[in-house]
């Protein structure tokens, strides 16, 4: 393989591995809608589709109409479900792309409806419903405003979902509240029940593994595709991590002791010290915020620390105790090498966030390499 600065590494059979892992653990009528936002979480949205189509997914779920038009220009034919707000100067695309919009208010659903009634349009829809989460929807005790959706001329129902806040926790509380959501969307379901609603669907990733009750026609996984789930749900399902981050030695040197290496003189070295100079930075999409927190790379399979501050465009860690570091040796930032390994879920947890910022934060200056 070209050596290149610094690339991430996608491991497609991991992508296949974890979708069989998936289907296994849903009720046979179960569809699976995956979500592909955000260029399919970091993982470059053309290969993972063309990938997710090949093992039979037909649904695909967005946050944006940009997003939407660039899946079906990578040869999507399924459905595609904008989760978010289109602007009107969108409406026009969502027709000629054939995209389904998620309808959230009666506001924005008048404002569709009428765009759809003056161009003679009918907008295929999903309509969202707030159970408890307070981002968008329509409130879960006044469905008699989704009800007049259904003789809107300009819309289309043909799915109706929700959202939930905590299904990631297991504590009592949060399983409650969980609970109190699935409840509410059972009774607008209940409802609606003389209506032609289309697709039910709730679970996101957490929800699919933490509450495999629930039996909707469709689910929504993002994050468990890529196999990287932050916290305690890593517990309960087993998938394998599509993305490895890596890069190269670009220069070794060797300090005297006292030298204070990097931005803000953050680091003083205690020893004569060898270090070596890393090509990959905040930029690229590696926190900044695990400076001076002990996290580390591999190199030769051996862990070495982050020394000083993460700069834009590089890093500098201590070789001093691993041999024979070299120019162009290869640099595993996050992945595996001779038996050890750095966990993507290790590394967003020093930096303070979860897995799914990291992997959208991977920035498009890092190209994506497909094994
Ligand atoms: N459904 C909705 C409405 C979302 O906003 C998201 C992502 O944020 C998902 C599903 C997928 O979430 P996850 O990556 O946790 O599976």
């Amino acid at each position: 393989m070209l050596q290149r600065r610094a690339w991430a590494e996608i491991d497609l059979d991991h992508v296949a591995f974890n979708i069989a892992q998936i289907r296994s653990i849903l009720p046979s009528h179960t569809e699976m809608m995956a979500v592909v936002k955000a260029n399919a979480y970091g993982h470059g949205v053309l290969r993972i589709s063309q990938l997710l189509a090949e093992l039979g997914v037909t649904r695909f779920a967005v946050s944006n109409l940009d997003e939407a038009i660039s899946l079906r220009e990578c040869g999507m034919t399924g459905d595609i479900l904008v989760l978010g707000f289109t602007p009107p100067e969108g409406f026009d695309q969502l027709a000629a792309y054939r995209i389904t919009q998620t309808v959230f208010s009666p506001a924005y659903a008048d404002l569709l409806n009428q765009y759809g009634v003056d161009h003679q349009i009918r907008f295929p829809i999903h309509v969202k419903i707030d159970t408890g989460m307070y981002r968008i929807g329509f409130a879960y005790d006044d469905m008699d405003l989704v009800k007049k959706l259904f003789t809107s001329k300009g819309l289309l129902v043909q799915g109706i979902f929700t959202h939930f806040s905590v299904a990631d926790q297991l504590n009592p509380a949060d399983q409650a509240y969980t609970q109190m959501q699935a409840d509410r969307f059972d009774t607008c379901l209940y409802q609606l029940r003389n209506y032609p609603v289309g697709m039910t669907h709730a679970q996101n990733s957490a929800g699919i593994v933490n509450y495999r009750n629930y039996t909707y026609d469709l689910v929504r996984p993002g994050i468990l595709l890529f196999g990287v789930p932050s916290g305690e749900l890593r517990q309960n399902i087993h998938l394998k991590p599509a993305m490895q981050l890596k890069s190269t030695v670009a220069m070794v040197k060797q300090v005297p002791k006292g030298a204070e290496i990097g931005y803000g003189r953050d680091f003083t070295a205690h020893r004569k010290m060898r270090i070596a100079t890393i090509p990959i930075g905040y930029a690229d999409g590696y926190p900044r915020s695990v400076s001076g927190k002990g996290a580390q790379v591999l190199i030769h399979g051996q862990y070495a620390r982050i020394i000083g501050k993460v700069c834009m465009d590089q890093l500098m860690v201590d070789v001093t105790d691993i041999e024979d570091v070299r120019v162009g040796d290869t640099v595993v930032l996050v992945g595996e090498d001779q038996g050890n390994t750095i966990s993507l879920a290790s590394l967003s947890e020093l930096a303070g966030t979860i897995t799914n910022e990291m992997v959208c934060r991977i920035s498009a200056r890092v190209p994506r390499v497909y094994r």
